[in-house]
């Protein structure tokens, strides 16, 4: 049978969708296996199926699929040049889920386990991205689908989660707060909130460092840059490694590098005073909405985990993120929203910290889109429109081209 366990205290739970915490040290559980033997299944199509002997899901249940992950990584050539870079930089571009972000992963896996369990109805407590994938996920399995968005939430992340019929709730009022009701409320009536880091939900994110695990040859990246707001996501990637380093694919971990916006960076604020909790941001400001969480439900085991394994946290500024976000897109035509941004963000000054260090390789991970929020484009107003009357088309195309 499964089981969950503290990957902080090491106790062992029964399984409660209900309530997925440690009841010791509030951190969120995990899927509990000491199976070995692990095999991959490559010729599969959907990645769920490749990597099904990783998950803890006895069968596939293909009608409930949207076509996620599989996504490219991509080497940033031009960037590197332009940072003058002496190794490759990687992008794995998670935009090109179904819904423009990692979290279908993780809902595919969530809607996976709600269907063989017979759950009728699902929610989810989100800034967007979550939102708009477990409503997409939610209607396509054609469940009962209750979100829960933040009072701040963007007007394009609002109307492509109501596109998909799911019932949606914008609540004021304290985030924290809200996260821990909609357990107590969802236990009441019967709604299974697979919030930000659900044991399932991270079972999903392991896929990526599967994913990438061959993109690069069957190696690991030496260091993985990853924006952090719940910790879910980075949980879940290191917890990929770890099972490939167990069923001895590779030896060494990546170094995990994970990234806030100093606007709202309670894990980096107590990396760097040594802390072994955070404190949670009483008022957080950012354009990085998308890692906005103030009390991040996984912070103490991310912190508990970089130090064991060797990562560190970054903070960065929303005008370093603006740039990167430009440079991403102008370099490398990708159009990622200022969460992913902060991992080019990030690297950059990573590499100021670390003159000395010459990775294998570093690999960014892309993990939403810039259509869904474009308000720190139009803020940054550099987009210019050429006006030109049509006889003079000629005459501005040849001096726009000389
Ligand atoms: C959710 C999200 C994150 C943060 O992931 P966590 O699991 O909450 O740490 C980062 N970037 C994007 C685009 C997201 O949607
Ligand atoms: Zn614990």
């Amino acid at each position: 049978m499964e089981k969950w366990s503290c990957l902080n205290c090491e106790m062992i739970y029964e399984p409660d969708i209900y309530f997925p915490f440690c009841r010791q040290c509030n951190s969120p559980l995990i899927v509990w296996s000491k199976k070995k033997g692990r095999r991959f299944d490559l010729s599969r199509p959907s990645c769920l199926e490749k990597f099904k002997s990783f998950l803890p899901l006895s069968r596939i249940n293909k009608n409930l699929l949207l076509g996620e992950g599989n996504t490219p990584l991509i080497r940033l050539f031009r960037l590197e040049k332009k940072l003058e870079a002496p190794f490759p930089i990687y992008a794995k571009n998670e935009m090109a889920n179904p819904t423009h972000s990692f979290k279908d992963r993780g809902t595919a896996v969530v809607i996976q386990k709600a269907v063989a369990g017979q759950i009728k109805k699902i929610g989810t407590v989100s800034t967007g991205n979550m939102a708009a994938s477990t409503a997409a996920y939610g209607a396509k399995a054609g469940l009962k689908t209750f979100i829960l968005l933040k009072e701040d939430a963007s007007f394009e992340k609002t109307l492509s989660t109501g596109v998909y019929g799911a019932h949606l709730i914008s609540v004021k009022g304290d985030y924290g707060g809200l996260f821990k009701q909609s357990y107590e409320i969802g236990k009441k009536i019967g709604i299974y909130f697979a919030n930000s880091c659900d044991p399932y939900r991270l079972e999903g994110y392991k896929l990526t460092s599967f994913e990438i695990y061959f993109q690069l040859g069957q190696k690991a990246p030496e260091y993985l840059f990853v924006p952090v707001s719940s910790g879910g996501h980075l949980v879940g990637l290191l917890l990929g490694f770890l099972e490939l380093k167990r069923e001895g694919y590779i030896r060494q971990l990546p170094h995990f590098i994970g990234l806030q916006a100093r606007g709202c960076s309670p894990i980096v604020e107590a990396w760097e005073k040594n802390l072994t909790d955070i404190i949670p941001v009483k008022n957080p400001q950012t354009l990085a909405h998308a890692i906005s969480n103030p009390s991040p439900p996984a912070g103490r085991l991310v912190l508990k985990l970089l130090y064991q394994y060797g990562g560190q946290m970054i903070g960065v500024t929303d005008e370093e993120i603006m740039r990167a976000q430009a440079e991403l897109a102008s370099f490398e035509g990708l159009f990622c929203d200022p969460a992913s941004a902060t991992t080019l963000a990030g690297l950059k000054k990573w590499r100021r910290l670390n003159p000395e260090v010459k990775p294998r390789e570093a690999v960014l991970v892309i993990t939403g889109s810039g259509l869904k929020d474009l308000s720190p484009v139009k803020e940054r107003g550099k987009i210019s429109l050429i006006p030109v009357r049509l006889p003079c088309l000629e005459e501005a195309l040849v001096s726009l081209a000389l």
